[in-house]
């Protein structure tokens, strides 16, 4: 007797696929890209350049002219600098080199739901450690968590993703010179909070450090699937043995070196983003106060709670009932946080543009009005 179907591993036989739902609503403000397409004339340049590609043959196996590009924007070398079909495959890289069975990650929570997931198909035990009230990481809590779990591999969004929050350089340290860890901190959203905020300073105190970032965000090129690395060598010379080879298509190379090239063009929005965000976070708080004396809008609690957020992003809580099925209503797509552990009742929205923002505020405003 033969089966007629392969049972898939044990450990996925219950697992769905992960991903936030592509829905073909009006305003769809769940995946945090920026709202904006590439600046105009980059995708003819690209065209200009892949004309002259022998797709016949292999790519540039290494990515050279990329991660060279690359490493002229962070004033690092090369061979510091690493790349991928976007920060998603560098993390699983990173997981498949020095994660495994066998050994540990730590990361925080909240944060980003990808990791769980990286750690199961890298078969890596995971423990979480729990941010504050504020979504903050406290040094004493990263030293404890360091101590109990004697991870392999730190995990840290920064800013964190769903909450928007920065994590300080103090805690970053303690991860990492109370640890033997390799420390990912994983800048995805860096561009929007500022220099400051970046650990690109402490790489060269920290040997076990390497930062994470994308194009899929800031850089406005999401469809592209283009992330990068900069760490020590040593980490760019480990990864090698687990890329797949050739994993950066030609045209992608030539893509990415167009879009460094045009930097100032592509990050250009980034203050229009932020005035919105505050923009945005503004009007959430006023509501929340109520509308000039109708009262508190969300009921009796007034509850409608925004956190600070430097990335382009808000996290909002409120103890509306599926306040994600509400919005979607009203043709607002946002991001469901509300059954994760210590976001009950929370929404991820993504900064779009000023009328899709609005719309957000108004169908919000909407659903707050038919709770009363
Ligand atoms: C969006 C996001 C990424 C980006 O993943 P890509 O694979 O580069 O698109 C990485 N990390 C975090 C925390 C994110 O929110």
């Amino acid at each position: 007797m033969t089966a007629d179907r392969v049972p898939v591993r044990d450990d996925l036989a219950d697992v769905a696929p992960y991903g936030a739902p592509q829905l073909d609503v009006a305003v769809r403000l769940n995946t945090n890209e920026t709202p904006e397409p590439p600046p105009l004339g980059y995708l003819a340049e690209v065209g200009r350049r892949i004309q002259g590609l022998e797709l016949n043959r292999y790519p540039d196996r290494p990515a050279t002219a990329l991660r060279e590009a690359l490493a002229g924007r962070l004033g690092t070398t090369v061979d510091r600098m690493w790349a991928a079909n976007g920060s998603n495959e560098i993390l699983q890289q990173l997981l498949q080199a020095y994660g495994g069975p066998g050994r540990r990650a730590l990361t925080v929570r909240p944060g980003y739901s990808m990791y769980p997931e990286l750690c199961r198909t890298s078969l890596t035990p995971i423990a979480e450690v729990d941010l504050d009230a504020g979504f903050l990481l406290t040094p004493e809590r990263a030293a404890e968590a360091v101590a109990e779990h004697d991870p392999d591999v730190i995990l840290v969004p920064s800013p964190n993703n769903p909450a928007g929050t920065p994590v300080g350089h103090d805690a970053l340290r303690v991860l990492h010179d109370s640890s033997r860890a390799l420390l990912v901190v994983d800048e995805a959203y860096i561009e929007f909070a500022g220099p400051h905020h970046s650990a690109v300073g402490l790489l060269e105190e920290l040997p076990r450090l390497v930062l994470v970032r994308t194009l899929s965000k800031a850089f406005r090129l999401a469809g592209l699937r283009l992330g990068y690395l900069v760490g020590p060598t040593w980490v760019v010379d480990d990864l090698q043995k687990v890329r797949l080879p050739y994993h950066l298509d030609a045209m992608k190379q030539v893509a990415g070196v167009v879009a460094v090239e045009q930097e100032e063009a592509f990050l250009e929005h980034r203050r229009r983003i932020a005035e919105e965000r505050d923009r945005v976070a503004t009007a959430l708080r006023a509501l929340r106060e109520g509308d000039g004396g109708a009262g508190p809008v969300g009921g009796a609690d007034g509850d409608l709670e925004v956190y600070p957020s430097v990335a382009n992003f808000l996290l909002v809580r409120s103890s509306v009932p599926d306040l994600f099925g509400r919005l979607l209503e009203h043709g607002v797509l946002v991001r469901d946080f509300s059954t994760k552990p210590g976001l009950e009742g929370c929404v991820r929205v993504t900064i779009g543009t000023a009328e899709e923002n609005d719309a957000f505020l108004a169908a919000l405003e909407r659903v707050l009005a038919a709770e009363q």
